[in-house]
This record gives C-alpha cells, structure tokens and sequence, in this order.
C-alpha cells in the first residue's frame, strides 16, 4: 500500500500542496488499494470511479494554477449507499433498490463536490441503515478490517471498514440510533454524529425522519472535525436543518479543559460492561484528570428507556417513510402480478429484506388507532423525559463520557438469530438520537483479542466545537489512532 494511504486528511492535504503526489494519483492508489483488500472486506456497493477522476483533476489544474484549494480538496471519501451522487446508484443495500440512479445529488454530495472531494465509492450497509452489524444487507456482509471474522458494527459498516482498512481517508454515514458510533468504536476509528438539522438530510434515503443524522468518519478528530465543516449547515432543502452559522471546528481543538467539567454517565458503566471497555473508559478518566478538568458522576435515569422508545418510534417513523416503495414510483416491481394490489404486496414482500419487514410491522402496529396512544404517544412523552434528563446534567457538566458500546465487535453470525440482542447492542448510542444531541466516538484503545474501543463523547447541542475539542484531548494524549488494521 502507498504510504500516504495511512495518513490523515490534513497530511495527505499537505502532500498534494507540496506536490509530492498529485490528487489523480491520490485516487489511484486508493483504487489499487481497494483491488488489494476489497474481496476480504467487502465494503463497497460501488465505486464510483469517474467522477472521482473527473474531480481530482480539477484539484490537479486547482494546484497547477496555484490557486487556492478548498478544505479537503482531493482527498478520496466514500459515500455510504443511501445518499445520493447523481448518476449513480443509490440502493439503501435494498433489493428494492438495486437498479436505482439516483436523479439529483444529496445536499452534502453537492457541498463535496464543490470543495472538490473526489467521490470513490457508495458504502454497503444495513438495509435502509436498519441494524448493528451490516448483516441485514441484501447484498453481502462487511467484515471487519481488524480481523475479517466479526462484523464492522452497523448500520454503516462500510463506511467505517472503508476508513479503517485505508480503502478511503474519508466516509460520511447516517446515525438514527448509533449507526456511526457504533461502528466507528467497532472499525477503531472517529465517527461523529452532528446536532440533529447541523447537516441536511436532503438526499438522504429516510430511515426515521425524527432521528436521521448525517456525520463524518475519519481516523482522526481533526479530520472529523473538517468534514464536518464541510457538509454542515442549513439548507431550505431540509425543513429540520438549523439555520446558523458553519463554525471552524478545528479552531478549539487545542483549548484547555483544565476546570471544565466531565460527567461520567452512571448507568452506562454498571452490569453488562466487558472489563477491557471498562478500563479504557477508566483510562480517559485519568487522562482528562490529569489535564486538569473535574470529573464527576452523574445520572440519567430514564436512559433505561431508550431501546424501547427507540423502537417505537424508529419502526413507526419507517413504515411511513417506506410506503413510498411500492413498486409505482421507485425501483423494484413484482414482474407477473395479477393487479394492483397483488402488485403492491407482492413488490414488497419480494423487495424488502426481513429486519426490514419485522420493523414495518413493529412501526404500522404502534401507530394503529387501537395502540397508538398506548405506544407511539407513550414513547413520545417518554422521549422527553430523555431529553429532560440530558438538560438537566448539562447544566452541571460540559461534556459526557460513556463507553460507544459495551463490548467489542462480535463474530458474524454472533447475533443474527436474536433481533433483541442486537438492539441491546445500541444501549449507549441511541439515546443522544432521542435527544438531538452530538456526539462521538474516538478510538481508546484495544481488547485483549486485539479488537478496537470506542470511547463515547456526548455534547450538548451544537456545541460541536466543544465535542471535538475534548476528544482531542485525549486522542492527542494516546496513540491509538495511529494503528493501523492490518488486512
Ligand atoms: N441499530 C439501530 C437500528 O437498527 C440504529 C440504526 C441507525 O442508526 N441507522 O435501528
């Protein structure tokens, strides 16, 4: 592999404004690092390769003519495959999907675009970005690039493998309840979910409209934080996206935390927790005590909550968003149907995978008229309560701490037969997607099997800058990061 590969966005960023390697020639080892590694991996759905050309020559004439380069110009990134590139297929890892191009570009595709962010690939993932694992996709599983045998986390597993096995320095992924966390803590590297509305949706295949989130993957925060400044801000597009102004994230990075204040969340560090991940949350402990801030426990009683309000309203907020696949308007239809409504069931029944259609049921039964107010209403005020018990500890503290996930990447295969056990993979993440809140997670360490930790960050809303100002912190502190999986 080409060195440059393994180094950060800002290094390669360097190189190409030395000249040491032109942006084509970025691209070309990232393709021929994808030859090297891709059939053990599997991250991609699709490479997208002529764009990616087509936009790293402009960066080339860009440095040619000694004109300015905007921020992450050229530096190869990988979209995961429920956003849209124009001309390209968008297949959520759906069969209902499989044959659709998309006709319009994302918001954030365009954004990359005009910063000139060579485009390489359309990540795998979770069918509609639905699972922890990357298992649930129709078109094959991600494996992990610290050892090929366990899952990369979900739902996007390819976006973060991508990222960890150098088959791209960038990837964007969508969080509705942890599916950039998780996996990022799952791949050892950065992953970060924004405020909820700091980056539009628009272009974003929907999941739960109410929890959806686009967000960064990196190998380091200040890489993240980059992206992030990239993609964010508002859009009339997207009715839910925040009208304020884009911060430079990178700005803060270096502040001092000495006498801010950290809380540790109680009940994610209690019954369940695997020693390893225990110890690395113990480790950032010491880390930020040692740089001076206060650190102190705090309670969020209602976070016990979370899985279930999530699954009330993640499945009832899909099985409205995914009506809209019924063989008239997208992608798939059932070829021999007898009529219309023989059409519609049996498009359905063929195109969508089975987490897709267990959550479908699950979303149409909490929203029928007898259970609603029993379920869907009930989840709702308990949201609240959530969000409540956020505000609440924000007001004593700066940031939270937290494990991303109580345990490391399990074998494929581990969980595929127990759908709770699966959800229960999510108890740390889903709640800052209840809340609005951002949040991270930033690489802390290894198992003893070698397998990487992820160390949650949680902010309170839009106080991106403070985010990843603390996971600097202890990124810098430590030289995780700086491993590399070896495939
Ligand atoms: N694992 C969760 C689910 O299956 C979260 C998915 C996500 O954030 N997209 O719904």
């Amino acid at each position: 592999m080409n060195e440059l590969l393994k180094k950060s966005a800002s290094e390669q960023r360097k190189a190409l404004l030395n000249k040491e390697v032109s942006a084509v020639e970025l691209v070309n080892a990232t393709y021929a690092r994808i030859d090297e590694v891709e059939d053990k991996v599997k991250a991609f759905n699709s490479l997208t390769k002529e764009t990616a050309i087509e936009t790293a020559k402009k960066v080339d004439e860009k440095i040619a003519h000694g004109e300015e380069l905007p921020l992450l110009a050229g530096i190869p990134l990988v979209l995961k495959d429920n956003m849209n590139l124009i001309g390209s297929k968008t297949t959520a890892s759906s069969k209902i999907l499989e044959n659709f191009v998309s006709p319009y570009n994302a918001t954030i595709t365009d954004k990359l675009l005009e910063n000139l962010v060579p485009i390489i690939a359309k990540a795998n993932l979770d069918e509609f970005a639905m699972g922890s694992s990357n298992e649930n996709s129709a078109f094959g599983k991600v494996h992990n690039p610290w050892n090929l045998n366990k899952v990369p986390g979900g739902s996007s597993g390819g976006s973060a493998a991508s990222v960890a096995a150098c088959e791209a320095t960038l990837s964007l992924g969508s969080d509705t309840g942890g599916s950039i966390r998780l996996p990022a803590s799952f791949c050892g590297i950065v992953g970060m979910k924004p405020t909820y509305g700091r980056v539009s949706r628009y272009g974003l295949i929907a999941f739960a409209s109410s929890l959806d989130q686009i967000g960064p993957f990196a190998r380091t925060i200040e890489d993240a934080a980059m992206l992030l400044q990239v993609i964010s801000g508002y859009d009339p597009k997207d009715s839910t996206s925040i009208n304020a102004p884009v911060e430079d994230y990178t700005k803060s990075l270096n502040n001092d935390i000495k006498g801010r204040k950290i809380g540790v969340i109680k009940e994610l560090m209690g019954e369940g927790l695997s020693d390893d991940v225990r110890k690395a949350v113990e480790l950032a402990i010491e880390t930020y005590k040692q740089q001076g801030a206060e650190i102190v426990e705090v309670s969020l009683p209602n976070l016990k909550y979370s899985i279930g309000i999530y699954y009330i309203l993640a499945t009832a907020e899909c099985s409205s968003n995914l009506a809209r696949f019924d063989g008239v308007k997208y992608g798939y239809r059932y070829p021999d149907a007898q009529n219309l409504l023989d059409m519609y069931t049996k498009t359905r029944a063929n195109g969508f995978g089975p987490e897709v259609k267990r959550r479908i049921m699950l979303g149409t039964y909490a929203l029928s008229s007898g259970y609603y107010d029993a379920y869907y209403k009930k989840a709702q005020q308990m949201r609240r309560l959530v969000k409540e018990d956020f505000d609440r500890v924000f007001k004593e503290v700066d940031i939270l701490i937290s494990p991303t996930c109580p345990n490391t990447a399990f074998d494929i295969g581990a969980k595929t037969e127990d759908p709770l056990s699966m959800y229960l993979t999510d108890i740390a993440t889903i709640s800052a997607n209840l809340a609005g809140i951002p949040g991270l997670s930033v690489p802390a360490g290894f198992d003893s099997d070698g397998m990487p930790i992820g160390l949650q960050v949680l902010a309170p809303q839009m106080k991106e800058a403070d985010l990843f100002n603390f996971s600097y912190k202890f990124e810098q502190a430590h030289d995780f990061y700086k491993q590399i999986a070896n495939v």
